[in-house]
């Protein structure tokens, strides 16, 4: 059942196109990213849906009601989306069963068993009573998440909900809320310029670029199969290298060696092949390595405790590898290492 539907949306602001022929479908209980850079038309986007903005061009409904047409525009109050901000926003002087509460008709002495319901979904069963200066951020986020639960709006918007949180706590939040909102059925569109945000939550991820959905696909097809190699180094670290030499068997000869071609390459014309580091294989010189493997330098190394960023230099071209941390064998600058790649890459028709 789709729930919500997003047609042929325009929308501008005197010269700036913001959104340009947006096309999204999301069923009941679907959690969907839409990740882009900044000023992409992210926020455009989600305020045409939220109805804090009036669109040009296109529909969107919402629970089978049409809330948009150009010219036909229900109001904010009257679509019951519900929206999660970046700071959470919670009324300050009303306590966090009340700001849970906030949104249901009637009050929260009606609603109490709701309230807690809400409370426990986000971990924080018993603290109803507390002020939100009681709080830390993530907790506050939690309470801001079960307010925008708590009356079965159609869907749930999150605006960057952690982007005011540190590193460890948005890694932690993001599980948790995500558990949240998919076990009390909820439907949700996460906007975000974070990759690992919309890849590690969403179960669809819609990347935009100047107004327009690039490319809609689940995390593991927007990062193995990006439509374009633009799509490709936004999910993720990229190397776009061109093609060679074809070879046999899907296989096809790089400035970094050999490598296998994903199913569903271009046949014809000139290509290009994205790699990533992560598909890049290092050995010591004396080491095991396929026969085919290039020769390569060591030019720095980037450590990250659980892994590290190697820097290489092939026939005096550069190239990335990450490689998990080896304690009692770092590499280091200067040593000669062979190279190969493993697994399927994604190719693309280039036009030069
Ligand atoms: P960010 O991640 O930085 O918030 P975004 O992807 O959310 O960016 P939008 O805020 O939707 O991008 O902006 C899309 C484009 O529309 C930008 O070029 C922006 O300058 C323009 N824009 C947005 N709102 C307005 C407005 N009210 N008036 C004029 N131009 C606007």
């Amino acid at each position: 059942m789709t729930d919500v539907q997003i047609a042929n949306v325009g929308k501008s602001f005197g010269d700036v196109a913001a959104l340009q022929d947006i096309n999204l479908d999301m069923a009941t209980g679907d959690f969907m990213a839409v990740l882009g850079p900044s000023g992409c038309g992210k926020t455009t986007l989600l305020r045409c849906i939220a109805g804090f903005e009036r669109i040009d061009r296109g529909r969107i409904s919402l629970g089978h009601r049409v809330v948009t047409l150009p010219g036909v525009h229900m109001p904010a109050h009257r679509r019951q989306v519900a929206i999660v901000p970046q700071d959470g926003a919670l009324f300050p002087h009303l306590t966090v069963a009340a700001n849970v509460a906030f949104g249901l008709k009637g009050g929260g002495r009606k609603h109490r068993g709701r309230v807690d319901e809400c409370l426990e979904l986000v971990g924080l069963a018993g603290m109803g009573a507390r002020m939100p200066h009681e709080l830390s951020g993530g907790q506050q986020q939690r309470v801001a998440v079960a307010r925008a639960l708590a009356p079965h709006p159609p869907l749930v918007l999150l605006d960057e909900p952690f982007s005011a949180l540190d590193a460890s706590l948005r890694a932690e939040l993001r599980d948790d809320i995500k558990q949240a909102l998919t076990s009390d059925g909820a439907t949700t569109l996460l906007v975000t310029h974070d990759q690992s945000e919309a890849l590690s939550m969403a179960d669809s991820v819609a990347v935009m670029a100047d107004g327009r959905i690039r490319q809609v696909g689940t995390p593991t097809e927007i990062y193995r199969h990006p439509v374009d190699p633009w799509v490709g180094r936004f999910v993720g670290e990229a190397m776009v290298l061109p093609v060679q030499e074809k070879l046999a068997n899907e296989r096809a000869l790089t400035a970094v060696g050999p490598i296998w071609l994903r199913s569903g390459t271009p046949v014809n014309g000139r290509q290009e092949v994205l790699i990533r580091p992560e598909q890049v294989q290092i050995a010591r010189a004396n080491q095991g390595a396929p026969p085919d493997a290039k020769s390569a330098k060591v030019e720095s190394v980037a450590y990250h405790g659980h892994d590290a960023l190697i820097t290489l230099s092939v026939d005096g071209q550069p190239a990335q590898a990450r490689v998990l941390d080896r304690p009692s064998e770092p590499l280091v600058p200067g040593e000669a290492v062979r190279i190969w790649v493993d697994g399927g890459c994604a190719a693309f028709s280039t036009t030069t």
